[in-house]
């Protein structure tokens, strides 16, 4: 079983909008639901717990290992999906997927293979392999970045807002295959739609200006809202 303890983090910007206040949560395996409205500070949770950016106060630990002193102890077992896509090479997504898998330390050819193949096999896209990324649909780009996310075997994955803009059939299809993989790893999903938490997650937490004000199970919370 996987655990991120989360302690007490605060993050004040810059410009003085404190975008984390007294952070505090647990979570273990399964989905986990981060609901709560754009500028709430749920990109900036994600961002941290993936050791992208340091909070001013607080700890964060993964499976026993302190994320702020030693980040790499996360990012070996972390696939992050983020909100923004970049540009892709005008590579197949097969060649796509194999470049990055190199970039994670998968140097052994026939492991990268058989990852890869099996990785597009649950995403749905192994006929769609030899197709550059860029001109797949944005259904097709969130399953892509899926299977770039779960590269290496990850036991945490992180996914901000990932429905945005999805039809219903490619959204319920994104639903499946998160199902999916938040049976052994933890799936830590950030959105502002609650039926995504609400169908998808096991534990959630609301998030309201940089706080968590309500965590419990989305049957719960979600008919009390
Ligand atoms: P969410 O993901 O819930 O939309 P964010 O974490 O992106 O929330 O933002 C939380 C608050 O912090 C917002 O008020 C946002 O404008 C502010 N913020 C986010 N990133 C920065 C930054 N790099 N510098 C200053 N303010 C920021
Ligand atoms: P390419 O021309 O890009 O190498 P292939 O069609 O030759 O693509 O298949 C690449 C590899 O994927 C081969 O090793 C093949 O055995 C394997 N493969 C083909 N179809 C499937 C499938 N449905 N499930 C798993 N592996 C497959």
């Amino acid at each position: 079983m996987n655990e991120l303890i989360i302690n007490n983090i605060n993050k004040t910007y810059a410009n003085g909008v404190k975008a984390l206040d007294d952070v505090s949560v647990t979570i273990t395996n399964g989905m986990f639901g981060l609901l709560g409205p754009n500028g709430a500070g749920k990109s900036t949770l994600m961002r941290t717990i993936a050791a992208l950016q340091e909070p001013d106060e607080g700890s964060i630990s993964f499976n026993g290992n302190d994320v702020i002193k030693d980040p790499s102890a996360i990012r070996r077992q972390l696939g992050y999906l983020p909100q923004e896509f970049g540009v892709y090479p005008k590579i197949s997504a097969y060649r796509l997927l194999d470049h990055l898998a190199i970039l994670k330390g998968i140097l052994d050819n026939r492991e990268r293979k058989e990852q890869i193949e099996a990785l597009l096999q649950q995403t749905n896209l192994y006929q769609d392999r030899k197709k550059v990324v860029s001109t797949f649909s944005g259904g097709m780009r969130q399953r892509f970045g899926i299977a770039q996310a779960l590269l290496g075997d990850p036991q945490l994955i992180i996914v901000d807002e990932p429905t945005a803009g999805l039809d219903p059939e490619e959204r319920n299809r994104f639903h499946n295959l998160l199902s999916e993989i938040g049976e052994n790893i933890i799936v830590l999903l950030s959105t502002h739609i609650v039926e995504d938490v609400r169908d998808l997650c096991t534990r959630m937490a609301i998030m309201s200006e940089g706080g968590l004000v309500l965590e419990g199970e989305p049957r719960q919370l979600i008919k009390d809202l």
